[in-house]
């Protein structure tokens, strides 16, 4: 299968000039080393600058492309993509397909594969520990007899994890002591940890490090929530929470950052006590935990800094209201009452994190949709493959252009590409900053599928919004013969319009596309009065020498007139271009005398800024 929609102008519309033509020079003179393909994935071997090679990996589906990635960790469109993508372009032939990684395992039978793996780490033990752990892991799993979902999630997190070379639950620091089948954390080596680092910055103005660590260790705690294991969250950020609200007032607190680190501990703590079961007890221990840490902040001026934690144990997940609005009941109420909290959004989204991470869709939908957390609700739609839902719901639901570009990317990435072009057809009505990224989106994806009117009419939305000459050469290449003199006209004239009216676009692109169009006139009315862009000024000064040098002439000596008046000699420099342009404009008109005679009175008009003559007698 060949990349559908790929052509040379899509490239250009995604990397800089400069990129593009790099990546041109590595296509010209042989720099690709191999291009490879399996499945829907191009890999590549780029020779860089100074013979060091880059490894490019393409994803796409039949929507186009994906994902763009590059080794080189430079701009996400980078040279060595530019290439690889030109090559496959223009060079098709030069692509090995291969099988993809399914596909040949399916052909190998076990001793093979044995052998293969066998292979693999005998050179690496990197990838020794990482079968030996990986396996093990499944011998464990297979031997617990109470394997039920949530036990196989937290395993293929654990793999997941493995596979990132992110450690897990069990890899946990100081892991001792055993509480039921878990290994619960100690917890003292993280209360030493905090009281290390709050020594180490003591009294340093910028707290950021600081924060950065004690955020660091946070993450810890997170990783458990993330594994569904409340009691080591709690064994983490307990100690963690402890000492940093005993000893906090010794960081600098100056800029703020050291008190509001206790949302960040709030948020963690509430998550921690939410994902875990609690005895009744635990949970008044930690009821008064809170009420003592709190009793500490008064006296420090910090009011209610643990408003989420003490409110996910006072309410649980046993509050009869909420209850039944997780079992899909219509209820009126809120679990508030009357009074309903600043912070309960914030709980809100806790709450439906935790639920995703047990995997507990229905009642994630079920308290979405009671809380009016619409996109949350609709991205959900798609995570349990209810892609018609999302369309239906997402024509009421859906308020801005930007929330339609993220639905419909989520749904194309899921596999359900007609419905995600639904959407984005949907959200073209919508208000919003994205209307421009939608619509390229929606061209890209219609090009791909080989709907070329659909491609066409959504790229000139995305124009009329973010005019370039990229955009305007596609449009061309999609219309038709007939269609195209109306469509330009069209565009022609409401870009001319729309740049003078308003800024909001981009002044050198109008310029591209009206010289590019032989359009002088149109690009002198844009700049003629411009005082900004000097560039964009220059460019259509030289373009306008030949046809128009009186223009130029009276325009170039005006700016460079004005500069002078103002004695302003750091733009000295700028003014001498100005009228080096109004010599060759001289030139052409044969009106060379006129020129000395000018250059001559500004010579004398000037006599006393020596930068000035120095300058102009260089002309
Ligand atoms: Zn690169």
């Amino acid at each position: 299968m060949k990349i559908k929609g790929l052509n040379e102008l899509l490239i250009r519309r995604y990397s800089d000039i400069s990129t593009y033509k790099k990546g041109e020079k590595y296509l010209k003179k042989g720099n690709i080393l191999s291009i490879e393909q399996h499945g829907q994935t191009l890999c590549a071997m780029i020779e860089g600058d100074n013979r060091i090679s880059f490894e490019t990996k393409i994803l796409f589906d039949i929507g186009g492309i994906l994902d763009v990635d590059c080794s080189c960790e430079g701009a996400n469109w980078c040279e060595h993509v530019v290439a690889t993508l030109l090559g496959a372009i223009n060079q098709p032939e030069m692509i090995k397909h291969r099988l993809d990684l399914k596909e040949l395992l399916e052909k190998r039978n076990l001793d093979e594969l044995k052998g293969l793996i066998i292979k693999i780490s005998e050179n690496n033990t990197d990838m020794e520990h990482l079968f030996v752990r990986y396996l093990s892991e499944i011998d464990a799993q297979s031997k617990s007899s109470s394997s039920d979902n949530l036990g196989k999630d937290i395993l293929s997190s654990k793999i997941s994890q493995l596979l990132t070379g992110k450690d897990g639950v069990s890899g946990g620091e100081g892991a001792s002591g055993k509480e039921g089948d878990f290994v619960i954390v100690d917890s003292n080596p993280f209360a030493k940890k905090v009281k290390h680092i709050i020594k180490k910055y003591e009294g340093r103005p910028n707290t950021d490090d600081a924060i950065s660590e004690l955020s660091a260790l946070v993450d810890e705690a997170l990783e458990f929530v993330l594994n569904g294991d409340g009691r080591n969250a709690l064994a983490v950020m307990e100690p963690i929470i402890n000492i940093y609200v005993q000893q906090w007032m010794e960081l600098d607190g100056s800029l703020g950052d050291t008190s509001l680190f206790f949302e960040d501990l709030d948020m963690a703590f509430a998550k921690s006590i939410l994902i875990g079961e609690m005895t009744r007890d635990e949970n008044r221990k930690y009821i008064k935990k809170i009420e003592q840490w709190q009793q500490k902040l008064d006296s420090d001026g910090i009011d209610n800094a643990f408003v989420l934690s003490m409110a996910s144990l006072l309410q649980g997940w046993d509050d009869p209201i909420l209850r039944l609005i997780l079992i899909g009941e219509k209820v009126s109420m809120s679990v508030w009452g009357k009074n309903i909290p600043e912070y309960a959004s914030l709980l809100t989204a806790i709450r439906l994190e935790i639920l995703d991470i047990q995997k507990k869709y229905q009642e994630y939908l079920n308290l979405a949709l009671h809380e009016e957390c619409f996109f949350d609700y609709l991205m959900m739609l798609i995570k349990v493959k209810r892609p018609e839902d999302v369309v239906e719901n997402g024509k009421r639901m859906l308020i801005y252009n930007y929330q339609a570009l993220t639905l419909a990317d989520e749904l194309r990435r899921n596999g359900y590409l007609n419905e995600a072009i639904e959407i984005a057809e949907y959200g073209l009505t919508l208000e919003g900053a994205s209307l421009s990224k939608l619509a390229l989106w929606l061209s890209e994806r219609n090009e791909a599928l080989g709907e070329r009117k659909k491609a066409l009419d959504a790229l000139i939305i995305a124009f009329r919004e973010e005019p370039s000459l990229n955009d305007f050469l596609r449009i061309r290449e999609l219309a038709n013969n007939d269609e195209w003199p109306e469509i330009r006209n069209n565009l022609l004239t409401e870009i001319g319009k729309a740049t003078l009216s308003k800024t909001t676009f981009n002044i050198s692109d109008i310029i591209d596309i009206f010289l590019h169009e032989g359009l002088l006139n149109k690009a002198i009315k844009i700049v003629d009065k411009e005082s900004e862009h000097y560039k964009e000024v220059l460019r259509v000064l030289d373009a306008a020498i030949k046809e128009k040098p009186e223009w130029v002439i009276k325009n170039a000596c005006a700016r460079a007139e004005e500069i002078f008046e103002q004695a302003n000699a750091k733009h000295y420099n700028k003014a001498a271009t100005f009228l080096k342009k109004a010599q060759i404009a001289y030139n052409q008109t044969k009106m060379v005398d006129l020129w000395s005679d000018y250059k001559n009175g500004l010579l004398k008009k000037h006599a006393t800024k020596p930068k000035l003559m120095a300058l102009l007698e260089k002309l």
